[in-house]
């Protein structure tokens, strides 16, 4: 063997993978593994992985990063891809990597059955795992439920002064103003808007975690959050004197969004990743991927985590998410306009 050099055994060892490929049935080969780009982070992705390999025997590989920078690799990778599957946040994010064409439309009656119409893509692109609320946050020693009512709500002029928002560039608020669109209509969705930046108490945060933080110090009494952060928050502080608001319980429902995952269009391992997401949805999966992070379950079959359940029970918004994707830009041009930076 001394004598072969090291182009001659490279040569030899890619030969002998060609032969391995070509007598091995592609079954074999795809059967044990999948590859998932994730942009939910590590901690609330590996428990769940762990327990799949351990009950399938198939190996999840995955990496993680921002939503942004992975959709760009997906694009750059095109069919020499390895990634099977896309985990990602926000119905913006899911409904962006469908339209850039990085995801393929499958058909499972699992999934239908698990996760509910509104929550999925009509076109089987992409489907929601866990479901995240954004509602209001009050500061409970200035302010009384009673004075709240909607998202609509705080743009009243009562709430001049009052009001702390997260910057408009974050998706969660481009997703929540888009929603408004589609249900209020353009001219309607701005005005609000323009109210709330009427009521800015100070310039809007760069996360919903100071937006909160503010609230308590009494630099404003009320904004909009994810339920999530309010969650790790008060774990943090429980005195924190902030408490949740459901609103629009009276008309649409309490805005929200999901997590939630696809199958690439390039990808190696197609059917292991649809079986990947199909057992995501499963009443075994659902608890420990919304309880993680503190989210509800696509599922509605399985019941929330106590914590979170103890925040009470909420009607949602029963307009399906798709629609945060398909009015993003309208959302983002009208934020603009109205001022809200
Ligand atoms: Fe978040």
């Amino acid at each position: 063997m001394k004598l072969v050099s090291m182009g001659a055994r490279k040569a030899l060892y890619s030969l002998l993978g060609l032969i391995v490929a070509a007598t091995t049935p592609a079954t074999a080969l795809a059967a044990d593994e999948v590859v998932v780009y994730s942009a939910r982070k590590e901690h609330l992705v590996k428990p769940l992985f762990d327990a799949y390999t351990q009950k399938t025997g198939v190996k999840v590989k995955y990496i993680t990063d921002k939503a942004a920078p992975l959709l760009a690799r997906l694009q750059a990778e095109g069919k020499d891809s390895p990634a099977d599957m896309l985990i990602t946040v926000d119905a913006g994010n899911l409904w962006q990597a469908a339209e850039k064409g990085v995801l393929a439309a499958i058909q499972s009656k699992t999934l239908d059955s698990n996760i509910p119409a509104h929550l999925r893509d009509p076109q089987g692109r992409w489907f929601g795992l866990s479901v995240r609320a954004r509602t209001i946050v009050y500061a409970t020693d200035r302010v009384k439920p009673t004075d709240l009512s909607s998202y609509e709500g705080l743009a009243d002029g009562k709430w001049k002064g009052r009001l702390c928002l997260r910057t408009s560039k974050k998706v969660y608020n481009q997703s929540l103003v888009a929603m408004m669109i589609a249900r209020l209509g353009e001219k309607p969705a701005e005005k609000v808007v323009a109210g709330w930046v009427q009521n800015l108490a100070v310039a809007p945060f760069s996360n919903d975690t100071k937006t909160m933080k503010a609230i308590a110090a009494g630099q404003c009494d009320v904004g909009i959050v994810n339920t999530y952060y309010f969650g790790r928050l008060k774990k943090k502080q429980p005195d924190i004197k902030l408490a949740l608001f459901w609103p629009n319980q009276k008309g649409s429902g309490v805005h929200i969004n999901i997590s939630g995952a696809g199958v690439t269009k390039n990808a190696k391992h197609p059917q292991q990743a649809v079986k990947l997401i199909e057992w995501l949805s499963s009443s075994e999966a659902q608890n420990i991927f919304a309880s993680l992070n503190m989210e509800y379950p696509a599922n509605t079959a399985i019941e929330a985590d106590k914590v979170v359940k103890a925040w009470g029970d909420f009607k949602q918004d029963q307009l399906n998410v798709a629609k945060a994707g398909e009015l993003q830009v309208k959302s983002v041009m009208l934020m603009d306009r109205a001022g809200y930076k």
